[in-house]
């Protein structure tokens, strides 16, 4: 009954000039997003305004699933388009329209007529009331209401196409990817640096990913549960490069050489010092982890001091402020829950002292951290240059 969609966005970030690059990004997202699904779809602008245009059979719900995953959609409104063959028409369309939209007419509802196009023969008003009036007519056992109306039935008159639409399914929100930039998300298999990555790319930052693994400590099964949460990560925001660094190395070289109720901490300052050496290589700005004030030692304000200590990028923690229970709800909606519960340890359970500090004192870590000088260097290089690089579409 669709032909197309009417594509309704969010926030645009910057004024000006930037509405023409934000609306680009959101069609070329919009366009790779239906890519994914069966089905021959054109993505167009026309009169400002974003419209999905099927043209071919398409399962409806497999549209309205890949449109709910695209930031920068406000609203997804499956839409009758049709054109300007005089007012009759409209009416008769618009009851067609109703008739098929809704099987149970048992329904209250409200007309809102816009024209983009003033040189209609009626005004808004005089739509609203002489369409409210043929809908009573044909359907009698359907009522106005103007305040809270179970159907709002809109009826926008543009330049040559009238609208025809009251099905509003509300999109995630956000900026379209590509819209601000790049960052490193440190990806490991938990609940929460998924969400991360999550939250800032909604935010329509471009995400590459970061896994620290440490064989055989950490088992394959471990990074394939990273890799399958890279790729629920990436059904929103587009394809993702994920960094796998043996860190097995470092890690015994920390354990060996420096107090055991610092290892996180000491780990930590290392992993976050990768991160950002591979960032700055592929173009991030920024480094994003799923850290929350106090969920376990290495996340005290004391120990995000000394981790954040060693990043010249900023560091972005969007569930900083989250209790885990508002990081699973949002990990339940965005489907990446299930496998984040999966059991396999990832790097730092092995590695975890039973009384690590809660207060690391930053002079007295770098002091232990000199432990490690004449064997560091060579291992973080290695870290580098044996990172594997996984394209995860
Ligand atoms: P998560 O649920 O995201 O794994 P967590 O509660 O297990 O977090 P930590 O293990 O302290 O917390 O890790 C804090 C953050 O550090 C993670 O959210 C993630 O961004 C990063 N991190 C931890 N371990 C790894 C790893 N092995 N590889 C990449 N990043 C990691
Ligand atoms: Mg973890």
């Amino acid at each position: 009954m669709y032909k197309a969609f009417l594509i309704k966005y969010a926030e645009i970030g910057v004024k000006g000039n930037n509405k023409r690059v934000f609306e680009d990004a959101l069609v070329n997202e919009v366009k790779r997003a239906l890519k994914k699904i069966t089905g021959e779809f054109k993505v167009i602008r026309h009169e400002g305004r974003i419209y999905a245009q099927c043209l071919s059979e398409y399962d409806y719900d497999e549209v309205v699933t890949a449109l709910k995953r695209v930031f920068g959609i406000a609203w997804i409104c499956p839409v009758v388009q049709i054109e300007d063959n005089g007012f009759d028409d409209l009416a008769n369309q618009v009851i067609n329209y109703l008739d098929k939209a809704y099987k149970n007419k048992n329904l209250t509802f409200k007309v809102n007529a816009r024209r983009t196009r003033k040189n209609y023969p009626m005004n808004s008003m005089e739509i609203n009331m002489e369409l409210g009036g043929r809908i009573l007519d044909a359907f009698p056992e359907m009522k106005v209401d103007v305040h809270k109306p179970e159907v709002l039935l809109q009826v926008e008159i543009r330049g040559d196409v009238i609208n025809i639409y009251s099905i509003e399914v509300p999109g995630p929100g956000g900026m379209p990817i590509g819209t601000a930039g790049k960052a490193m998300l440190l990806l490991s298999g938990g609940i929460d640096s998924p969400v991360a990555g999550y939250m800032v790319a909604k935010r329509g930052v471009q995400i590459e990913a970061t896994y620290f693994h440490a064989p055989p400590y950490t088992s394959e099964r471990a990074k394939q549960k990273v890799i399958d949460l890279a790729k629920i990560v990436s059904k929103y925001s587009g394809p993702i490069t994920l960094n796998v660094v043996n860190f097995t190395d470092i890690q015994m070289a920390i354990y060996e050489k420096c107090p055991h109720d610092e290892l996180t901490i000491i780990m930590r300052r290392y992993m976050m010092k990768i991160a950002e050496d591979l960032g700055k290589m592929s173009g991030c700005q920024g480094l994003v982890t799923g850290e929350s004030i106090g969920q376990v030692a290495s996340q005290t304000m004391a120990s995000l001091y000394c981790t954040n200590e060693v990043c010249t990028m900023p560091v972005f923690r969007p569930v900083i402020g989250f209790d885990k229970q508002e990081i699973i709800d949002i990990s339940e909606k965005i489907g990446s829950y299930e496998t984040s519960i999966q059991p396999f340890e990832d790097c730092c359970t092995i590695f975890v002292a039973k009384h690590p500090v809660t207060k690391p004192n930053l002079n007295v870590i770098k002091q232990h951290e000199t432990n490690l000088d004449g064997v560091i260097e060579e291992l973080y290089k290695t870290a580098i240059e044996t990172t594997e690089k996984i394209v995860i579409e």
